[in-house]
């Protein structure tokens, strides 16, 4: 069997700086490099109810991954790109099989959970919220994926996946699942936000390289800095807007910031109008194209159907498969 790539990004909002180097560049550079694999990119669409409640919101996000996804390359050649809702009874059937079997005690101790947890009004926690890593591990099992690009905050996830992959074998007695890997670089696992924590929806840190010149310059001018002044010299190593240069300008550009900085007689005016002109040439060309697909919904809507077509043929085969071995048998045709 060819190996299998998968991953996916929820429909909560515009695909950030955070998303777009931490998964989809490195994503599409493993597509490319790995012709001989089964490719398989979904919109985490059912995984976006858990803090979403804005429904119709979610359905126009899901245009905005889909068109974010293309405008960097994806190959819908070579990739299935696709909703998870497309596929939602045989990927929440694969999910109950891993609830009744994965223990409850290790589930409460996700990261994810114990973090929101400890945030959110107790009344407004949902059960999505504990179950997700089961929901993620059903999207990742049902193909049998391998190899799974992620950033650092996935990395325990992919573990409850590799333990669910081994209780259902050990349930049903066969080794019908595979063990999943996860594929991160270090430099790009965690992109920070503008406030220096990790860039995230949820946290309204982002940088969206998406939006219109304006609202891209006003994101990078709300990036956190020290009060130093002008003149002061400053700490290239203590500084948001250099870690986010360094992640897209070439080595000489950030020397030459870095020593500005040691120098003083440098603003952080000047330093976060260079990576706004840096991001704005940088990605000139997916800016473009993200404005013409997200102008042309009947196309995506059809690369969706497709990618969910062919998506649903390899969950059924696979889930008639995993049904049998739970003794379930398929007696209507329906
Ligand atoms: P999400 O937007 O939470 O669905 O995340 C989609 C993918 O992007 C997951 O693999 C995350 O780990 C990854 N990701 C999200 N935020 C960041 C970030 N700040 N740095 C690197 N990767 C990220």
């Amino acid at each position: 069997m060819k190996k299998r790539i998968l991953t996916g990004i929820q429909s909560t909002g515009i695909p950030h700086l955070g998303n777009i180097l931490g998964v989809i560049i490195p994503s599409i550079k493993l597509f490319q490099k790995y012709v001989n694999t089964k490719q398989f990119v979904f919109i985490a669409d059912l995984h976006s109810l858990i803090q979403e409640n804005d429904l119709k919101k979610i359905q126009n996000n899901t245009y905005y991954i889909a068109a974010a996804w293309l405008s960097f390359g994806l190959n819908i050649e070579k990739t299935l790109l696709y909703r998870q809702s497309d596929v939602s009874s045989e990927v929440t059937e694969l999910a109950w099989y891993i609830n009744c079997c994965y223990p409850y005690n290790r589930l409460i101790l996700s990261h994810s959970f114990k973090e929101r947890n400890k945030q959110h009004d107790q009344t407004k926690i949902n059960v999505g919220l504990l179950t997700y890593p089961i929901l993620m591990a059903a999207d990742i099992l049902l193909y049998n994926a391998e190899i799974i690009p992620v950033g650092k905050d996935q990395l325990q996830h992919i573990e409850i996946t590799r333990n669910a992959a081994h209780k259902l074998n050990k349930k049903i007695g066969k080794k019908l699942f595979l063990l999943p890997i996860p594929y991160f670089h270090k430099t790009t696992m965690l992109i920070p936000g503008i406030n220096g924590y990790k860039m995230s929806k949820s946290k309204n840190n982002y940088i969206n390289i998406f939006s219109s010149d304006d609202n891209l310059k006003k994101q990078i001018m709300s990036i956190k800095t020290d009060n130093k002044l002008f003149k002061d010299k400053k700490n290239p190593d203590q500084s948001i807007i250099i870690s986010l240069y360094k992640l897209i300008a070439d080595k000489n550009q950030v020397e030459k910031m870095k020593t500005k900085y040691l120098e003083g007689q440098y603003g952080y005016l000047e330093a976060k109008l260079t990576l706004y002109k840096c991001l704005i040439e940088t990605f000139s060309l997916e800016r473009k194209k993200f404005a013409s697909f997200i102008n042309n919904k009947a196309l995506l809507d059809n690369i969706l159907y497709s990618g969910a077509k062919q998506a649903k043929v390899i969950a059924n085969q696979r889930l008639n498969k995993i049904r049998k071995h739970f003794r379930f048998k398929k007696i209507f045709n329906i």
